[in-house]
């Protein structure tokens, strides 16, 4: 008989009470172990045995990555150093790498996470998973690996590039299930196509991750591998790594591990809770976290809650895709716009690439001017831009409540790039 990593509790009363002690208990840990989170307690007027109920958690202070940064490179460390097993580095694109360290009990409670992960996507001991993503001292790879084993699933540690390997592999092994970034998948299954190999692969389900992907990308990568899935697996490194949630088969959106790690919404700019249904900024608090606990932790990713209860039934509860960073967001005649919410628009219209540019502009009389640059497709005709521009422009209006102007460029006219893309420009000094 093989283990569950399905959450034990059923009600939300169940969960508020794994919450309630997993939230003294953090407290109570981080306040022992860690000067830093002692003096930033202290300084809040909290010590643990305030914490009497999850409403409490609006008392305790916040902790941003400039905390992680300040403190390097044992930022939170709140056992002695002889209980730490391992570390891992966030790819750190500004200032210093965030490194967070991690006891063996932290180790195993992540393969759980991940398995969970593993499960929640209808995976069985029979599947073979190729991982595709980087092993090194960021958290992708090794995340994948450790979950994979603990779930008890084949694991092919295949790595990052490398197309022609990644294709035997595929074929020889007879792989089930792909772990990849978006483009890596799509990169794949192009080539399955172009090499007419589809009839001798297996892949039933594709696990995306650390990458925004679009709709029609998912459905190309669908089409052109037969697979039956294709899921989103979120996660970063200060909360264990990939492998906080996952969507289920009725991909209704991504059941989240409540039981693990307590998460809020909030507005960016009051740090309160947003409405229901509302885009808000995703702070965490660790329940059993030892090594590095976080004790509301602001991750500027931006999400929306789900409501209500998924058709798999699932106790867990659920939060949207992740639909950008806030530190993104860029501000057009007072309305706060993210250049993902552009990204989803344009993702809905036909006739055009997926390359964008946002420019912002003041044209001379201080007002905000907003144009968006979008690549024509490939085989589209430029006699239709016109229309085709116009159209957009309403839907941006309908959507963001900003009237803008849509510009159609010729394909493969913006610059396309290995790394994330520019998307922002902004001319307004
Ligand atoms: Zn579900």
């Amino acid at each position: 008989m093989n283990r569950s990593f399905l959450p034990a509790f059923k009600t939300k009363e169940e969960l508020a009470a794994i919450q309630l002690a997993g939230l003294k208990w953090t407290v109570r840990h981080a306040w022992e172990g860690s000067p830093f989170y002692r003096k930033r307690l202290s300084e809040a007027g909290v010590t643990p045995d305030r914490i009497r109920s999850l409403d409490d958690l609006k008392r305790l202070p916040f902790v941003t990555a400039q905390d992680l940064q300040a403190n390097y490179p044992w930022p939170l460390l709140s056992v002695p150093m002889t209980q730490i097993v391992r570390l891992h580095a966030s790819t750190g694109t500004t200032g210093k790498r965030k490194v967070l360290v991690y006891t063996a009990k932290d180790i195993d409670d992540w393969a759980d996470m991940f398995a969970r992960c593993y499960e929640t996507a209808g995976l069985s001991r029979e599947d073979r998973v190729q991982i595709c993503v980087g092993y090194g001292v960021w958290t992708a790879g090794v995340g994948f690996q450790l979950g994979c084993e603990r779930f008890g699933a084949l694991a092919i540690p295949a790595g990052p590039g490398n197309i022609d390997l990644q294709l035997q592999f595929l074929v020889d092994f007879r792989t089930t299930v792909l772990c990849c970034t978006a483009s890596m998948a799509l990169l794949l299954a192009e080539e399955i196509d172009k090499r007419g190999i589809r009839e001798r692969i297996r892949v039933k389900k594709v696990i995306f991750g650390a990458e925004r992907s679009s709709d029609a990308m998912r459905a190309k990568v669908k089409t052109l591998t037969g697979a039956d899935h294709v899921f989103d697996i979120p996660g970063l490194t200060e909360v264990y790594g990939p492998g906080t949630g996952l969507d289920c088969t009725f991909h209704t959106g991504i059941h989240y591990w409540a039981d693990y790690y307590i998460l809020e919404l909030l507005n960016p700019d009051t740090l309160e809770p947003v409405s229901e249904g509302e885009v808000g900024e995703m702070v965490y608090t660790t329940l059993r976290k030892e090594g590095a606990p976080l004790i509301r932790y602001r991750s500027r990713d931006l999400t929306r809650a789900i409501p209500g209860e998924c058709l798999c039934g699932s106790p867990l509860p659920r939060h949207d895709r992740i639909v950008g960073r806030s530190d993104d967001m860029f501000i057009v005649r007072g309305v706060n716009i993210y250049p993902s919410h552009i990204d989803e628009i344009l993702s809905r219209e036909k006739g055009i690439g997926s390359e964008f540019q946002i420019h912002l502009d003041h044209q001379g009389d201080g007002k905000d001017y907003l144009v968006i640059r979008v690549e024509r497709e490939d085989a589209g005709r430029p006699e239709a831009d016109a229309a085709l521009a116009a159209k957009i422009e309403r839907a941006v209006r309908k959507e963001t409540l900003v009237s803008g102007k849509v510009e159609i460029v010729d394909y493969q006219s913006l610059p396309r790039t290995e790394r994330k893309a520019k998307r922002v420009f902004d001319h307004r000094g």
